[in-house]
């Protein structure tokens, strides 16, 4: 389990790094995503069946509800990736002083130099990028160019790096998109299966591109979200990280 998941992310890091010169254009790709999916869902389908009456008028207002509940939560845990710091290390933070060993403060005596280098002291890392020590499980991201607190990954898709203050929110965007997008294949799924049917269907050329274009979208990120989603929840109740997994292939 462990060895298929560091492969899979090994995977996800090769295609990520394609899409990390994209920048900040890849939050307009996730809304853009977002606003071809509410137009195919909302305004083509769903909310004309609004009016149709009986049964059908109860199926849509149960998917308009889900929908949009979902979406909501998606949006707020998606920006509060974006927005929060990762977690840097504090300006004041020293390595502990490991008195069963005799080590005196790295900041004092003679010691201070021999513990800038891991061969002499492999207990205390040293980041020569930031000039600062290392707390355990804090990685340097060449990305953001600082160092962060038990960083995951460099994260494209939210221009942003995914550590110890917002790793919550990542797990939480994860699950949300894999319900959101779920839910948007399968309400698609019979307008979907009507393109290949023999009969007239409703809708002007744009509509059908549109449906057609967000059910096959959606369906691709349910997939691949599904997949991170168990490889992150794995992670999790192994208490590791995905550059940690990475670092011992
Ligand atoms: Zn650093
Ligand atoms: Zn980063």
């Amino acid at each position: 389990m462990h060895r298929s998941g560091a492969v899979m992310a090994w995977n996800v890091f090769k295609f990520c790094t394609a899409l990390r010169g994209l920048g900040s254009i890849m939050i307009l790709l996730v809304l853009g995503v977002v606003g071809v999916t509410y137009y195919a869902v909302v305004i083509t389908n769903y909310w004309p069946a609004l009016y149709e009456g009986g049964f059908d008028s109860f199926v849509a207002l149960c998917v308009l509800a889900l929908f949009h509940g979902l979406l909501g939560m998606l949006l707020w845990s998606y920006f509060s990736v974006v927005f929060t710091d990762p977690g840097s290390v504090p300006l004041s933070w020293r390595p502990a002083i490991d008195e069963e060993r005799g080590e005196s403060d790295p900041l004092s005596g003679s010691d201070y130099s021999g513990l800038q280098s891991d061969s002499t002291n492999p207990r205390v890392r040293y980041c020569r990028k930031c000039n600062q020590y290392k707390p355990p499980r804090c990685h340097h991201c060449s990305v953001c160019g600082r160092c962060i607190l038990k960083m995951d990954h460099h994260c494209v898709w939210v221009v942003n790096c995914v550590g110890a203050l917002n790793y919550k929110y990542f797990l939480l965007f994860l699950f949300y998109t894999f319900l959101e997008t779920s839910i948007v294949t399968l309400s698609l799924l019979p307008h979907f299966i009507a393109f290949f049917s023999d009969g007239e269907i409703p809708g002007t050329p744009g509509t059908l591109a549109t449906t057609f274009l967000a059910f096959v979208l959606n369906l691709a990120f349910a997939l691949s979200v599904l997949g991170f989603l168990i490889m992150h929840i794995s992670l999790v109740s192994a208490n590791t990280t995905t550059i940690e997994v990475i670092s011992c292939i």
